[in-house]
């Protein structure tokens, strides 16, 4: 650390805090899966696989290890005959095109709409070519996008859609869940999501029990029973069982932890009303405040960064550089996505994990409400 550099007071995660709050039902789930003898695929993925998908309301959950590998498995199980686009949009994080690539298919990007972070359908039907075969929809920053009427579009026109839920585990419209409405949904259990798990896990979720069978073979090899494989694209990429067994133990908190994320949102939001800073409104169970995203003028950004920092205050980007400028996705094309562009240069992130005492949010609050004085 240079000698200059103010010391930080709210970590942006600090994953220690809720491995402590759950260590002592996470050591007896563990030590029953020691004493078990069962590592991989074994009878506690199976109980997590009911358990997600009866919290999501899904007929099946199929547990793999991550949530890169969910969103691949997921391509390869729903991509029509005859198609071998996938569009999506560009802002969140590049983790669909890395495994539409990893699948074989085309990556083709749709600009997001400037309220919701989030594709919709008139953002689709303007990007949209006869070789796209499935859309993934991420929920972005925990926010469930206009998914009924992406599926209704994209139903319409053969078009299958992935819902991509990695951010958004446990939002909900009108009593349906984040996964429930498209063809399939991934998620991701990587530590510092909503539901995290103590290294890294995935599941893919889905009403339609074809795809669900498709999902079992592909996680293994493409076998249909040891040693047969039936069809072809299967990988290696199985749940284990000691992180269905963390993610059993904490599936039961998650409605509570996500009601704090929204709730510290609201306090960051309050608190910077009337300043540069606008940070984006998390009410309701739509929403389910992964991020505490604001945006401010691009011109202002790394001024208003710097005035956090120097009131102890840690902040990051969610995303940098959108997936149509990276270099390792050049291979997909060149496009011109305006909001996506605009935003990436004016967003950033605040300190938001359930765990964040009334302290820290507090001091983040007085860091923000202070923005206009010393950051100007
Ligand atoms: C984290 C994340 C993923 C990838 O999950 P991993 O488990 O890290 O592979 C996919 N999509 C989004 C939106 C994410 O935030």
């Amino acid at each position: 650390m240079l000698a200059d550099s103010p010391p930080v007071l709210v970590p942006f995660n600090d994953l220690a805090r809720g491995l402590a709050r759950d260590r002592s039902a996470l050591d007896i789930a563990i030590a029953d899966v020691l004493s078990s003898g069962r590592v991989i695929l074994g009878p506690r993925v199976r109980e997590f696989e009911k358990a997600i998908a009866s919290y999501v309301r899904v007929a099946e959950a199929v547990g793999v290890a991550s949530g890169t590998d969910a969103l691949e498995l997921a391509l390869r199980a729903v991509m029509p005959e005859g198609r071998s686009t996938v569009l999506t949009a560009a802002n969140a994080g590049g983790y669909t095109s890395a495994a539409a690539f990893r699948a074989g298919f085309k990556v083709r990007w749709a600009d997001i709409d400037p309220k919701s972070f989030c594709l919709s359908v008139s953002t689709i039907e303007a990007a949209t070519t006869e070789d796209v075969g499935v859309v993934v929809v991420t929920h972005l920053y925990g926010r469930l996008a206009d998914i009924e009427a992406i599926v209704e579009f994209c139903s319409a026109r053969g078009i299958r859609v992935v819902e991509d839920c990695a951010q958004a585990i446990g939002a909900s419209r009108a009593g349906r869940r984040a996964g429930s409405f498209g063809d399939a949904a991934a998620v991701s259990f990587y530590p510092t999501k909503n539901l995290g798990a103590l290294g890294d896990g995935g599941a893919v979720m889905t009403d339609d029990a074809e795809i669900a069978a498709r999902l079992r073979q592909l996680r293994q090899y493409g076998w249909v029973g040891k040693y047969y494989v039936a069809i072809s694209g299967g990988v290696n990429s199985r749940l284990d069982e000691i992180q269905a067994a963390a993610l059993l133990v904490r599936l039961p908190q998650l409605d509570k932890l996500n009601s704090r994320r929204r709730a510290i949102i609201a306090q960051y939001r309050r608190a910077a009303a009337g300043t540069v800073a606008e940070v984006a409104s998390a009410l309701g169970s739509s929403h389910v405040g992964h991020l505490a995203v604001v945006v401010v003028p691009s011109d202002r950004r790394e001024s208003v960064r710097a005035h956090l920092a120097r009131h102890g205050v840690s902040t990051d980007v969610h995303f940098p550089v959108p997936d149509h400028h990276q270099p390792g996705f050049r291979q997909f094309g060149a496009q011109h996505l305006p909001t996506t562009e605009d935003l990436a240069g004016r967003i950033f992130s605040l300190p938001c994990f359930p765990e964040l005492t009334d302290v820290e949010v507090g001091l983040v609050c007085a860091a923000l409400s202070s923005l206009d004085r010393e950051a100007s």
